[in-house]
């Protein structure tokens, strides 16, 4: 699919670049994404007075997206989840979350960007324990 990438459009807003392609609006801790979509290439992580763009990694748990900053914490959760006894795919996304002030509907939008999926076996692996070891020594320094 080919989508405006934000950065091209200063004067843009997210609910009229990226609204009408939208799979669904679904709540996050950050406050509803009003799209949710796939987007490859992601643009570049950036801030500017217009736009806010986060790189990161996003989950899919059923009926709303968890989104991390690290790709190897979302594959850890995403590992951890499927263990689980909640049944929603737990689809792995290198993602982008989006954010910009909307003076049509006077407030902040946000949007889910998801790009490449990340399935393959060995990769997940790899990232899970890239995970562990960060935690480990998170935990070991905190001690
Ligand atoms: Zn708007």
């Amino acid at each position: 699919m080919t989508a405006p990438l934000f950065d091209d459009q200063p004067g843009a807003v997210i609910c009229r670049a990226y609204g009408s392609m939208s799979r669904a609006a679904v709540p996050s801790k950050h406050g509803t994404y009003c799209a949710v979509l796939d987007l490859a290439p992601l643009p570049a992580q950036q801030e500017s007075d217009h736009a806010t763009v986060l790189r990161g990694a996003a989950v899919d748990v059923g009926d709303r997206w968890a989104f991390f900053d690290d790709l190897a914490t979302a594959a850890s959760f995403a590992r951890a989840g499927r263990m689980s006894n909640l049944t929603p795919s737990w689809d792995l996304f290198e993602a982008a979350q989006v954010r910009a002030y909307c003076p049509e509907h006077g407030g902040e939008e946000l949007a889910l960007l998801l790009g490449r999926q990340v399935y393959e076996r060995t990769e997940l692996r790899t990232l899970a324990n890239q995970f562990a070891a960060t935690a480990a020594e998170t935990l070991s320094w905190s001690s």
